[in-house]
């Protein structure tokens, strides 16, 4: 029988983790701390800077907001991101994306300090990954392996495929699935593979994270497969108050009943991507103080 992989339920588990380890270091006098930069007023943007800093407020973490108009300029931003890295009291630098036309999102992500890069977006922390040594993992693949890991799967020599190769998800997912530690045999589709169907047929841990509302069917899924559904997207819904529902990569219920994992959208991958920026920010202070980081 099919079971549910709640994100929601393991990143409240690791939450209460991260609340008790916060409270520790503040006894210790040391105030985990992260900056959260917003430029614009792009809803969905304003909706999870706001959601950051609320989960950041519940486990004791200090958030100080940077809300610029849509109007600031690349020199302005970076002048911010300096200070915020030359600031021994903030720990970790989150800059909201998408920036507005005309800001250089790579740019910024250069800039932020290696060391307080909670987003694990810098090149360093990437190369780090891609050298099979993390510190810094960005939040959404991190989310997957700890949701992966609490939920005991067993990684090692297992087929993983994983759809979609972005840098901010796909492709190090993929990296970290296939290093040492998680040990699973790495196949990465995108846009241009042809055939998806012969490569998902064979996974038995499938990844989806498209950005394609409900693309994964039931025909292209091995019978008692782990599928994890990374994917975010709206769908029009006249049932629901405003309209539209959400939905994931995966056509949750045609997929589910094949099977022996999934996790939902929503409250899967999602609340785990949070509960990993605060994890990353514990982290990033601890660091930061000498400390060794937080197993979870
Ligand atoms: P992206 O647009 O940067 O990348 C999409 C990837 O999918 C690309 O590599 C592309 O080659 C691949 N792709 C597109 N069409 C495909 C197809 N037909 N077959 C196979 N591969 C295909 O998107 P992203 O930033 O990686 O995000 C992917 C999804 O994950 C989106 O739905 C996004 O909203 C969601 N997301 C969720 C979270 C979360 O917290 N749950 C965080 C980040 C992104």
């Amino acid at each position: 029988m099919t079971k549910l992989i709640s994100g929601k339920e393991i990143s409240t588990k690791i939450n209460e983790q991260i609340k008790k380890e916060v409270k520790n270091l503040k006894s210790n006098d040391i105030n985990p701390c992260l900056a959260v930069i917003l430029v614009g007023e792009d809803p969905a943007s304003q909706v999870y800077v706001r959601n950051k800093k609320k989960t950041c407020e519940n486990l004791g973490i200090k958030s100080i907001g940077h809300d610029l108009p849509a109007s600031t300029n690349q020199k302005e931003l970076e002048a911010l991101v300096n200070d915020l890295n030359n600031d021994n009291s903030v720990h970790g630098i989150l800059c909201q994306f998408p920036l507005p036309e005309g800001l250089d999102e790579n740019k910024i992500i250069l800039t932020i300090s290696p060391e307080k890069d909670v987003d694990g977006l810098h090149p360093f922390n990437a190369g780090l990954i891609a050298m099979g040594q993390p510190k810094f993992i960005s939040c959404t693949p991190f989310g997957v392996l700890q949701m992966l890991k609490h939920t005991g799967i067993e990684t090692s020599g297992k087929n993983a495929v994983v759809l979609g190769r972005s840098n901010l998800v796909g492709r190090p997912i993929a990296t970290l699935l296939s290093s040492k530690g998680w040990d699973s045999t790495l196949t990465v589709c995108h846009s241009r593979t042809s055939n998806l169907e012969e490569f998902t047929l064979k996974a038995d841990i499938l990844i989806a994270a498209i950005g394609i509302p409900e693309f994964v069917k039931q025909k292209m899924v091995k019978p008692g497969a782990i599928v994890i559904d990374v994917g975010i997207n709206r769908k029009n819904d006249t049932t629901k108050p405003n309209g539209t529902k959400l939905v994931g990569d995966v056509d949750f219920e045609e997929v589910k009943s094949i099977t022996s994992y999934i996790s939902p959208v929503p409250g899967g991958v999602g609340p785990m991507t949070i509960a990993m920026l605060m994890a990353n920010t514990v982290n990033a202070c601890r660091w930061q103080n000498g400390l060794e980081g937080i197993n979870l």
